[in-house]
């Protein structure tokens, strides 16, 4: 057995929503959205099947996606890239991750990773024999530490992570820190990979990709996703731009770990791509106002509500409710007494060095505001 994968705990996600299962609770901890997509592409995924298309599809995405991607690509971000040779089409951003550390990862290299953190990023960055350098940012504003960034870099850095809008903190980086972030990656001539999976998920702060700074187009892995996009966790459809050398390499990791992805899904999401504006716009006014209900619903209950600026989740600091106990065993509390279930924050900190707050838990808001209410009316009798 190759001990370092036999050893991993399952994830947090499938452990809370077994947890919410088994006492039926509200499942606020998974992000997940409780209802459908737009219907016009489940109609297409679903005729797409009874056309017939139902073979591999090309190794780096159908053509439609590609070309559709590097169309929003320019449309949002103003990043012109190749739909040819700048675009490979992945299963769900976990792919497109784990891809684009194979396509840069040798033993020894050293990788920047930021705190809290998205958490499949370190088994797969210590699988390939990274060495993470982790910095962490610090509650209530997630603001960049400048100095401890700056020592993270040095002469065997091969990349920094960057997730932006934030799972979990809901921190949306700005101008400033990006200019930082890509001065320093200039400095020591190092690539970015840009998890982008909540780009269109954005409550007033404008999402700022770091790849269209001045030299970052020729650095920058950046990565998006379907499924937050969209609505459609499941249908795992992920897409990654780079420069083309940097893609052709991404789209070998590819090949060797699932070659391509669902052609039926990757027609509908080249279709939902090219919606529109104003169908991201709305996407995002409408997860606004779940934040909303759920982050006020919270503060009456008595919880230290962050503020979030983007992404499907808000964090809350359980020190005047949770009686001494660590997020775990809060969390725990909740799911089996109030019917409530959250995640941890402390599952975002590296389990094997320094220590994690263990004041802090992860709702998500991505769910029917009736939902959201009837969490907010359960933790309120509870209390
Ligand atoms: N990155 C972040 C920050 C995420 O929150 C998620 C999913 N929640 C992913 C990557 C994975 O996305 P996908 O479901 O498309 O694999
Ligand atoms: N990304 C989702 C979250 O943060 C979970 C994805 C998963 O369960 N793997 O909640």
């Amino acid at each position: 057995l190759n001990r370092q994968i036999a050893n991993q705990p399952v994830t947090i996600f499938t452990l809370m929503s077994e947890l919410a299962r088994k006492h039926n609770a509200i499942n606020l901890g998974q992000g997940f959205p409780d209802t459908e997509g737009p219907q016009d592409m489940v109609q297409l995924a679903a005729d797409a099947l009874l056309d017939g298309r139902n073979q591999y599809a090309p190794l780096t995405g159908l053509p439609e996606l590609r070309a559709a991607v590097a169309g929003a690509s320019a449309r949002f971000q103003n990043i012109p890239v190749d739909a040819e040779s700048e675009v490979v089409v992945t299963s769900g951003a976990t792919e497109a991750l784990a891809a684009s550390f194979m396509a840069l990862i040798e033993p020894g290299d050293e990788v920047v990773l930021i705190e809290p953190l998205y958490d499949t990023y370190l088994p797969v960055v210590r699988q390939l024999g990274g060495i993470p350098r982790l910095v962490r940012l610090e509650a209530p504003d997630w603001a960049l530490p400048r100095e401890a960034l700056k020592n993270a870099f040095g002469p065997r850095t091969k990349a920094i992570v960057l997730n932006t809008p934030m799972n979990p903190t809901g921190k949306v980086f700005t101008a400033e820190e990006l200019a930082f972030i890509a001065d320093l990656m200039r400095q020591h001539d190092t690539y970015a990979i840009c998890d982008e999976v909540y780009e269109h998920l954005v409550f007033g702060a404008p999402h700022l990709s770091l790849m269209a700074l001045p030299d970052m187009r020729e650095r920058c892995i950046r990565i998006g996703s379907a499924g937050k996009s969209f609505s459609f966790t499941g249908w795992k459809v992920g897409y990654v731009t780079a420069p083309a050398p940097l893609a052709a390499v991404v789209a070998k990791a590819h090949q060797n770990l699932v070659f391509a992805t669902a052609p039926n899904l990757q027609r509908a999401v080249a279709f939902g791509l090219n919606k529109d504006t104003a169908y991201f716009t709305q996407l995002a006014q409408e997860m606004d106002t779940k934040r909303q209900i759920l982050s006020a619903g919270l503060a009456r209950v008595g919880f230290g509500v962050l503020p979030c600026q983007g992404s499907y989740f808000v964090m809350a600091d359980i020190t005047p409710l949770a009686n001494g106990l660590d997020d775990m065993a809060f969390s725990r509390l909740l799911t089996e007494q109030a019917g409530v279930t959250t995640i941890p924050a402390s599952a975002f900190y590296d389990a094997q060095s320094g220590t994690p707050p263990r004041n802090l838990i992860r709702f998500a808001f991505c769910k029917r505001e009736e939902v959201l209410i009837e969490a907010v009316a359960r933790l309120e009798q509870w209390k």
